[in-house]
């Protein structure tokens, strides 16, 4: 599952630019001429992140990037802003209405690409790792499968970022509430035995293969996934 990346641009040009720049780098481009389209778009799709232009006709990007933070189901999605102008000023008013970076004109595709991929990796890294091996076990975060054995396993979204997470830190022993940090997110006000109800899920899906047994309870301590 490649991240879906919103461009909303209307110089049909660089939309193309960008999308066929986006699309070569691995990503799912979705093309906007319009914020009116974009924001439309939204309702139906949230996407993994926006490039979104400054200067529109109609709703400008600063209107549109408020109207994103402004709901709570497109709050978090990172926004790179793109600007033909080159005032501080300018700049300051971007980040304020919460675009999370900020490019000017001319810029080269390779620089757009490497601070999306900045970005995706801060804010959801499972869209930018490479595949992960671990004891017969294979994940990988970009198509969001996961074999055992080189058979494909059907598994959950949340437990899908648990395993993710430990397959990353394995040995290591995490509390639950380190867990909720790590998978949910520190703003996360999910109680902590969910934790213990996902993971109970995730020893399901490995039943079939024995890999639940490197899912390890530690007394007192929370969990590990370790070979041991
Ligand atoms: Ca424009």
């Amino acid at each position: 599952m490649a991240a879906n990346i919103l461009i909303v641009e209307d110089e049909s040009s660089i939309l193309e630019l960008i999308s066929l720049n986006l699309h070569q780098a691995g990503f799912n481009p979705i093309r906007a001429i319009s914020a009116e389209y974009a924001n439309n778009l939204v309702k139906e799709t949230i996407p993994d992140l926006i490039v979104l232009d400054w200067m529109l006709p109609g709703m400008d990007g600063i209107e549109f990037a408020k109207r994103l933070r402004a709901n709570s189901t497109t709050k978090n999605i990172p926004v790179i802003m793109l600007t033909a102008k080159n005032e501080e000023d300018n700049k300051i008013k971007g980040l304020d209405v919460g675009a999370d970076d900020y490019l000017t004109k001319p810029f080269s595709p390779r620089e757009l690409i490497a601070r999306i991929k900045a970005l995706l990796r801060r804010r959801s890294p499972e869209l930018v790792d490479e595949p992960i091996k671990f004891s017969g076990l294979l994940l990988d975060p970009r198509s969001h499968k996961l074999q055992a054995n080189n058979k494909n396993i059907n598994i959950g979204p949340t437990e899908f970022k648990i395993l993710h997470f430990f397959m990353k830190n394995t040995e290591r022993v995490y509390s639950r509430n380190q867990i909720l940090d790590k998978v949910w997110g520190n703003k996360s006000v999910i109680d902590d035995r969910t934790v213990d109800v996902h993971i109970k899920r995730l020893r399901e899906t490995l039943n079939n293969s024995g890999h639940d047994k490197l899912i390890q309870t530690v007394r007192g301590a929370g969990y590990r996934l370790s070979k041991d």
